[in-house]
């Protein structure tokens, strides 16, 4: 039996849930039950309700399953998954800005600890971050924590003037993607479409065709009568695409755009957490209630 039948046959006989993100490695991609945004796919263990879930992404994300499934044991099988990102921002860093912009309103982006989901009013992701800002009140401004690429998009979608960004916030892996990447692309493939992620820098989103999160790249790429398509984000993403809709062509924009912390999460590393049920993700409780507050205001909203 080779590696990936053991990982489906131990998931099978333990009961448990395979989530991954869209970033992931392809093979890891294979054997998951679902493959997703890290919302969208919290959302879908919370439906499930599984005793044990395994989350193939990032800690943040292992901990917002933990945040919507409070009961299930959820599981992360590399303690080096973190998020460059994610980590710019501190449950402090929030304090201290909440004395500083007082009568602010505060959002923060799904890619967050725990903790500073807790400390902040109302939770976005990349597909409503536009959506929630566009619906908070109008006279009082709003600090947008942490991704000051997708901040300034929202900025400059909305026709909000009053946000406030936070200006160490970025994902290297997008922030790394270059105008003259898109450039050399569109002389490859001409006719391709460019779809770029939100957390792209604005010279790069300026040259998109479209700009979506990664289940609106899906959802467009599958309405387009496009065939081929530039993908602006992590390289992966191209693979998921190509499963989904193996009849169109997908290149990612550059070989490089690589999320290194998503890579540690390897079939070996799989196998053993289903295994071993390592390493569980816990969350103290009062901190999965006003986080899960943050999420349910945004649900609300929306
Ligand atoms: S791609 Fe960027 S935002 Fe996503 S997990 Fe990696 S570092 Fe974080």
């Amino acid at each position: 039996m080779d590696l990936k039948e053991k990982i489906l046959k131990l998931k099978q006989e333990k009961g448990a849930l395979i989530l991954a993100h869209n970033y992931q490695l392809p093979e890891i991609q294979d054997v998951a039950d679902i493959v997703g945004d890290s919302l969208e796919l919290s959302r879908a263990a919370a439906n499930r309700k599984p005793k044990l879930i395994v989350f193939c992404g990032v800690i943040f994300m292992a901990e917002t399953a933990k945040i919507l499934s409070p009961t299930s044991k959820v599981l992360i099988p590399s303690l080096s998954a973190g998020c460059f990102l994610a980590d710019t921002v501190t449950a402090e860093d929030v304090k201290r800005l909440r004395q500083e912009y007082p009568d602010a309103i505060f959002v923060a982006y799904v890619n967050t600890s725990a903790e500073v989901k807790a400390e902040v009013d109302i939770c976005c992701t990349s597909a409503n971050a536009v959506e929630v800002v566009q619906r908070l009140p109008e006279d009082r401004p709003v600090v947008f924590l942490p991704d000051r690429n997708l901040g300034n998009y929202v900025q400059r979608v909305s026709g909000r003037s009053d946000i406030i960004l936070w200006e160490k916030g970025y994902c290297y892996v997008h922030e790394h993607i270059r105008k003259e990447d898109v450039l050399t692309r569109k002389q490859e493939y001409p006719e391709a479409k460019v779809i770029a992620h939100p957390e792209c820098k604005p010279e790069v989103l300026e040259l998109s065709d479209v700009i979506a999160s990664t289940s609106g790249m899906i959802r467009y790429a599958m309405e387009s009568s496009a065939k081929t398509f530039i993908i602006c984000t992590e390289r992966e993403m191209t693979y998921r695409l190509k499963k989904d809709l193996p009849e169109k062509e997908f290149i990612p924009v550059s070989e490089s755009a690589t999320c290194k912390t998503m890579k540690t999460v390897t079939l070996e590393r799989l196998y053993r957490a289903l295994q071993d049920e390592v390493y569980e993700v816990n969350l103290a409780e009062d901190i999965i209630e006003r986080a899960k507050g943050s999420i349910d205001r945004m649900l609300e909203v929306l």
